[in-house]
């Protein structure tokens, strides 16, 4: 298996920031670097790979908050989310000092994602899809090779992303992860920005939400 894949739980709020890696050469991305960085440095000393971007699922802090600060140290460029969450990515430190989050950076990156295109990773591709509903700019990255995924807020095990908050519509939300996600395939294992790991099928099956 050439993707290889570390979760880095960040933040008060214990986000599933990840470092995922093409095992063949070690180049590597960071996703969701919400903060406390230099545990997510220290990850990146253990694994010994060599990052090459930075990529974001959405722009709420907890995903969004460390990533200027870490493109300033390693020098990457940061790909995603879709635009539509560029109000987020604007006030990242306003909302930041929201929660005591006193090293938050505003972000502008340098690509935009959207629906159909693909992301890189070494020789790994993942294909891009726009998730609207926990927030309006989400994405998701599904791995073209392995029945993997990394879907941020959209779906979790036993629940789906909130939409309480600015910008949120639950509808959309259903739609994304029921005409989107969920045709990809049972098999496919999904990486969600809270909590544990779960399957496409398994959340098919069980998810109350989903019913
Ligand atoms: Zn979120
Ligand atoms: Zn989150």
């Amino acid at each position: 298996m050439p993707l290889r894949v570390a979760i880095i739980p960040v933040t008060l709020f214990q986000q599933n920031c990840s470092l995922i890696w093409d095992d063949a050469d070690k180049r590597a991305a960071v996703v969701d670097p919400g903060g406390d960085l230099p545990r997510i440095l220290a990850a990146i000393g253990e694994t010994g790979v060599t990052v090459e971007k930075i990529v974001l699922t959405h722009g709420h802090i907890d995903h969004a908050g460390g990533a200027a600060e870490l493109k300033e140290r390693l020098g990457v460029s940061v790909e995603g989310p879709h635009r539509d969450d560029k109000f987020m990515l604007d006030r990242l430190v306003e909302s930041g000092l929201k929660y005591g989050m006193t090293g938050s950076r505003n972000l502008a990156p340098d690509r935009w994602l959207e629906e159909g295109d693909e992301l890189t990773v070494g020789e790994l591709v993942f294909d891009v899809l726009h998730c609207p509903g926990h927030s309006p700019g989400s994405v998701a990255f599904i791995s073209r090779a392995e029945p993997f995924a990394i879907v941020g807020d959209v779906l979790f095990r036993g629940s789906v992303g909130r939409t309480d908050i600015p910008g949120g519509d639950h509808a959309a939300l259903i739609r994304s992860i029921k005409t989107k996600l969920l045709p990809l395939g049972d098999e496919i294992a999904f990486l969600c920005g809270h909590g544990p790991m779960s399957t496409f099928g398994e959340e098919r099956e069980t998810n109350p939400f989903l019913r």
